[in-house]
């Protein structure tokens, strides 16, 4: 595993949080993005080696709605680069992580994503995230 690529937060309202890291990051986003499959849209964030995403679902039912009516906005989880996913999700099923999509899948920002559940990882979602070449 590489480094922290980017760190996920759940937004209420992709505008007015965009502003808001904008003033506190010091510089705009780089990136708008749709992911269907998601039911979200993105925005990114350049911040030194990583990257903030932030998070606004497209309805309450998607995954980050929900989030966001049990626990409010706020981080929702931390992405690590990877080089390899297909042999990272292998060494970690077999370590007894938990997975959510055994077949890495098309995220945001031109990754192959998967998810780790929270509940194997002490309470953290954890994103691991390989560059499509
Ligand atoms: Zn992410």
């Amino acid at each position: 595993m590489n480094k922290i690529e980017h760190l996920g937060i759940a937004v209420e309202d992709l505008k007015a949080s965009s502003k808001l890291f904008e003033m506190l990051l010091g510089n705009a986003p780089y990136k708008e993005e749709n992911v269907e499959s998601e039911g979200v849209t993105t925005l990114f964030f350049n911040l030194g080696e990583s990257k903030i995403e932030l998070l606004q679902s497209h309805s309450s039912d998607g995954p980050i709605g929900k989030f966001i009516s049990k626990r409010g906005p706020g981080f929702h989880h931390v992405a690590i680069a990877v080089n390899d996913i297909e042999f990272e999700i292998k060494r970690l099923k077999e370590a007894g992580f938990e997975v959510l999509n055994d077949i890495p899948k098309q995220g945001a920002d031109n990754k192959l994503i998967c998810f780790l559940h929270p509940k194997s990882t002490g309470g953290l979602l954890v994103e691991l995230c390989q560059e499509r070449n």
